[in-house]
């Protein structure tokens, strides 16, 4: 019929319009270089911050003792305790444990706040074994993970920049995650333009506890932390969860911007916050232009728009919502709940992608229980597959893209005088963990962009738990004591 050939035509113009040709995807890579090298030109002088961590050391793997972690503004509030035993040993034990917020804390103060989150953490050090302690004399150390984007002023100080997941009102309002909910309470209340460290310092000091904020990290500088304490060879964190970011080590003198002296490692860590990363290279749909303008921070995170797991499954419903318009594939009315925002989450839109059932019997029952949509057809099951495919393909493969933006940068794309140095990038996230067919769309259009030879000499590792274990090991490599 008419509508069906309707159907078609949205759905051969989304192809179209996020097409990832290898030519394009170089445009984009080369793209990132040269916003990479303008951000670490001059302050503000890129859409990409190109953070300076303060981290000039990573772990080597001789780190020893008892250090603490605590990850704050990820899905999960978390305390964690390691024991390093050094080279051989590694990591004797790690122990963590998750911290809700109470409710009425959402509205109080954010001394109360940090008083809350300092208690739970002496309640955890109280659980110390009698094998597990400081060196008598010894302050604890602990690694602090905020996982939004913070202007660093020293490895162990820094200030919120904004926030950046851009969590819709209706989201935030109506869902039971848990992230979008504390995003909106932190951002309402407390943290923009605050000391962060300084206010859980103070907290930690009225709780009575003996322990020292080490280190300030962002997510991904932890993960780059984790994945180098385990390879040698790491040289590049990629973090694809609810939002996606970057981080990579530098040479300290290729960063104009800083005007310190130079770390005796020679090297710094750069946090790119490349989730607001854009360019006109990029494959923009209709469907991206609505949701940006819809989003709570329209123009920015353009990047993170199209490749990140807050939003695919959300651009899968906006596609869906025009073909049930236009095309009337539901039927002679649009089904409410398709029209609601952020509905269709990316592990659903992943569910349907990766169903092998002949008469894709998970497409239906994702249908039925998020949009209360029964009665489709095999044929209708089917196109909606080709849209999470279509999405999903187009994120993989500019976050790919993004990669080997990275690897020009360090000059590591191609393979110089047949030089056999080897490049890791660490990955973590649970897009990258959970979407099977987005990570291997990625690695293998990774491998396509670097062509046969320089992908030898390059790897991907999944780098997990940078957010907990990353931060204790760079609160060790950033002791006081050392
Ligand atoms: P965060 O980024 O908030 O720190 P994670 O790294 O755990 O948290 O990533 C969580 C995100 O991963 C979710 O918001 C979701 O978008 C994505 N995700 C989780 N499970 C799946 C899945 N099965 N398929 C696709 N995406 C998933
Ligand atoms: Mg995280």
């Amino acid at each position: 019929s008419g509508k069906w050939a309707r159907a078609l035509s949205i759905l051969t113009e989304l192809e179209e319009k996020c097409g990832t040709p290898s030519s394009k995807l170089k445009q984009v890579a080369d793209a990132m270089t040269v916003e990479m090298h303008a951000g670490l030109a001059s302050e503000g002088g890129s859409k990409l911050k190109m953070i300076i961590s303060y981290v000039d050391n990573l772990p080597t793997g001789d780190e020893k003792g008892l250090f603490y972690a605590l990850d704050l503004g990820g899905t999960n509030f978390r305390v964690l305790r390691v024991h390093l035993g050094g080279k051989e040993s590694r990591v004797v034990k790690q122990e963590f444990e998750e911290v809700s917020i109470p409710p009425h804390l959402m509205t109080g103060s954010s001394d109360e706040l940090f008083d809350y989150i300092a208690s739970a953490l002496a309640k955890f050090v109280a659980t110390e074994s009698d094998s597990q302690h400081v060196s008598p004399g010894r302050q604890r150390e602990l690694g602090f993970t905020f996982s939004f984007p913070v202007r660093q002023t020293s490895i162990s100080s820094g200030t919120l920049i904004k926030w950046t997941k851009g969590f819709s009102v209706e989201d935030t309002v109506n869902s039971n995650n848990l992230d979008s909910k504390l995003a909106a309470f932190y951002e309402a209340k407390y943290f923009v333009g605050q000391d962060v460290v300084g206010e859980l310092t103070k907290a930690i000091e009225r709780a009575g506890l003996d322990m020292r904020v080490a280190a300030l990290v962002n997510d991904t500088v932890g993960t780059l932390a984790g994945g180098r304490y385990n390879n040698p060879d790491v040289a590049a964190a990629v973090i694809l969860g609810t939002g996606t970011n970057a981080a990579y080590v530098e040479r300290a003198h290729a960063i104009p911007k800083w005007h310190g002296l130079l770390p005796k490692s020679g090297e710094m860590v750069i946090n790119m916050e490349w989730g607001n990363f854009r360019s006109s290279h990029l494959p923009l749909t209709e469907y991206d232009q609505a949701l940006d303008a819809g989003s709570l921070n329209p123009g920015e995170q353009i990047f993170e728009k199209m490749i990140s797991g807050m939003y695919l499954g959300e651009i899968v419903r906006r596609v869906l919502c025009k073909m049930a318009e236009e095309a009337a594939i539901f039927g002679d009315t649009v089904p409410p709940k398709l029209k609601i925002p952020f509905i269709l989450r990316t592990p659903h839109a992943s569910a349907m992608h990766h169903d092998t059932s002949p008469d894709l019997k998970v497409v239906a029952t994702k249908l039925k229980d998020i949009l209360e949509i029964s009665n489709t057809s095999l044929k209708l099951r089917k196109l909606i597959v080709e849209v999470c495919d279509i999405v999903a393909t187009r994120g993989a493969r500019l976050s790919a893209a993004g990669i080997v933006g990275i690897l020009k940068k360090l000059g590591r794309d191609t393979v110089k005088d047949g030089e056999k140095q080897k490049s890791v990038v660490a990955l973590d996230g649970g897009l990258y963990e959970h979407y099977t067919k987005f990570r291997t769309c990625m690695e293998n259009t990774l491998w396509e962009l670097l062509g046969e030879e320089a992908s030898e000499n390059i790897a991907v590792e999944h780098s997990m738990d940078g957010s907990g274990i990353g931060a204790a090991l760079l609160a060790a490599s950033h002791s006081q004591y050392i």
